[in-house]
């Protein structure tokens, strides 16, 4: 009797008197006891009849549907359906090891996980729904040459001319530059490209206008707070709309207001009728030696259902999409002195390895791949998907390969999915931004509908004929990667992800004093909207 009392003691579990008496009925109690044990993933604060009734009745009936819980139900508390808060998963029975990066053999690899005869996934029960909305892939047509360079200027300034023009109440009236007249006393509405934005002597900004028509000299005075805060996020080669008249003299003209083109007020507006979520998984970094090993089996066995809490798990079951926003390699000479930081340095055996490790997903979970800058695609953004000759590589799995960036929709929900090399930029070029802040870097990017406007800078931009790096249509989810933060938020609607890493802190962010947020996973449930974070750092 002590030993049954132990097997339900040992987990924090209670044993009723009566369910003990109907333990002890039994044949051989201690199997018995042993074989209830064994069909609980959470342990209940109190065994009750029921529970042990229920898990009889389950097993004699459906052995191969068994859903342990329907049966917990009873037993626990009002249990949180959606995603809200961080959470942690915490490893309840002993399991299977999965085997470590580096030992990993041949696909295909036979389940190392949970008998699916315990667990019934959610998102098996739906096809996955993809539709790419923008993509670069198959489309590049730069050379570099000049022309390629007016062509993408002339395509970034009609596009976002006629953003403004329409979308902004104070741009309606907006006239080409060389109509401006000197002497006018009337507010006058211009949009234009900028150029050689500098602080004047006396703390003014002082930037130049110019459209297909013409180029003006402008100023934004110190003492007109509203125009003068605006005009500290200008940055060079972008489109914006300004107010404002000529200066008395006529040679410089007087802004009074900067209008950014933004986004409208409540955006959200797809939702996926189906009870599915999707998880971002960004700087995979394979290869490097700070791959956390350890971090990563944690998450392969909660993807598989086989480790957390009751939550943890039916989240898990609900994951239809797996969206990886770059650097899901190391490389190899991304950075001098690379090959010092690598554990696989053949750049064709990194991708390799992340086949086989993909292998484990669960096959009903779509996988969407993109590049970033330690990728073996052009650096040039945007950077069309892997060759072929990588994209074999993954067969065993259902992938879909993007480019950085590319827009599409899982079930209805669009996201816009960046790996970030420019919020280096942005955090360089606005004061106030912080690159550790990615959060605010991306409500910037939505009001400017811009994800790298800067040449010259940490971001390098291949001239293509059209400005795929505009934000065109605003999306439901936008996730970025690069900075190995992980960071959630919200604009007026779009919910913000910056999507972590599973690198530990590099030597050289060591140096930059740079504290990563690695082995965390953002979660967004497609029906609701919730967005929840699963954290693998922790001991299991
Ligand atoms: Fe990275
Ligand atoms: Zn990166």
């Amino acid at each position: 009797m002590e030993s049954i009392i132990k097997t339900f003691s040992t987990h924090g579990t209670l044993v009723q008197p009566e369910s003990l008496e109907y333990i002890l009925t039994k044949e051989n109690p201690k199997d018995f006891s042993q074989m209830i044990a064994n069909q609980l993933t959470e342990y209940p604060l109190v065994l009750t009849i029921q529970i042990i009734k229920e898990i009889e009745e389950k097993m004699n009936q459906e052995p191969n549907d068994f859903k342990p819980e329907t049966i917990l139900d009873h037993s626990l508390n009002e249990e949180n359906k959606t995603i809200t808060d961080q959470q942690t998963i915490m490893l309840e029975k002993p399991s299977q090891q999965i085997p470590k990066c580096k030992t990993i053999k041949e696909k295909p690899q036979p389940p190392l996980f949970i008998s699916p005869s315990i667990w019934k996934p959610v998102a098996k029960d739906y096809d996955s729904e993809v539709k790419i909305l923008s993509d670069i892939t198959g489309n590049s047509l730069c050379e570099g040459t000049t022309n390629d360079f007016k062509k993408l200027f002339a395509d970034r300034f009609d596009t976002l001319r006629s953003y403004l023009r329409t979308q902004r109440r104070e741009l309606m009236q907006v006239i080409p530059i060389k109509r401006v007249s000197k002497s006018s006393k009337d507010e006058t509405q211009l949009i234009g490209i900028v150029n050689n934005i500098r602080t004047t002597q006396n703390g003014h900004r002082f930037f130049e206008l110019e459209d297909d028509t013409g180029i003006l000299p402008c100023i934004v005075l110190q003492n007109n707070i509203e125009a003068f805060t605006a005009a500290e996020n200008i940055i060079t080669d972008e489109i914006i709309g300004i107010v404002g008249t000529p200066s008395k003299n006529g040679d410089l003209f007087l802004v009074n207001n900067v209008i950014y083109p933004d986004i409208s007020m409540h955006n959200r507006q797809h939702i996926s009728h189906a009870p599915i979520v999707t998880a971002f998984l960004s700087d995979i970094h394979i290869g490097s030696r700070e791959f956390m090993d350890k971090s990563w089996r944690s998450f392969l066995k909660w993807i598989n259902c086989e480790i957390g809490n009751k939550r943890q798990k039916t989240v898990a079951g609900k994951i239809k999409y797996l969206v990886i926003p770059g650097d899901v390699v190391d490389g190899i000479g991304v950075y001098p002195g690379q090959e010092n930081d690598l554990t696989i340095p053949d750049l064709y055996k990194q991708y390799e390895e992340l086949a086989k490790q993909l292998v484990h997903i669960p096959d009903y979970i779509k996988i969407i791949i993109q590049p970033g800058n330690h990728d073996a695609v052009r650096p040039a953004e945007p950077q069309p998907t892997f060759e072929k000759e990588i994209q074999k590589l993954f067969s065993a799995n259902d992938i879909t390969f993007i480019s950085n960036p590319s827009t599409f929709s899982l079930h209805s929900v669009e996201i816009l999915s960046y790996h970030g090399q420019s919020l280096l930029d942005y955090a360089t070029n606005i004061q106030h931004l912080k690159f550790n802040e990615p959060i605010e870097i991306m409500k910037t990017m939505l009001q400017k509908h811009h994800l790298a406007p800067f040449y010259g800078g940490y971001t390098p931009l291949a001239p293509e004929h059209k400005d795929y790096m505009i934000i065109k249509k605003i999306p439901d989810i936008f996730v970025t990667g690069h900075v190995h933060l992980a960071n959630l938020g919200e604009y007026r609607g779009v919910t913000l992800i910056n999507a972590s890493s599973w690198q530990d802190q590099t030597g050289y962010q060591k140096m930059l004093n740079f504290v990563p947020n690695p082995a965390k996973l953002p979660i967004a449930d497609l029906q609701t909207g919730n967005v929840t974070m699963m954290d693998f750092t922790q001991t299991l």
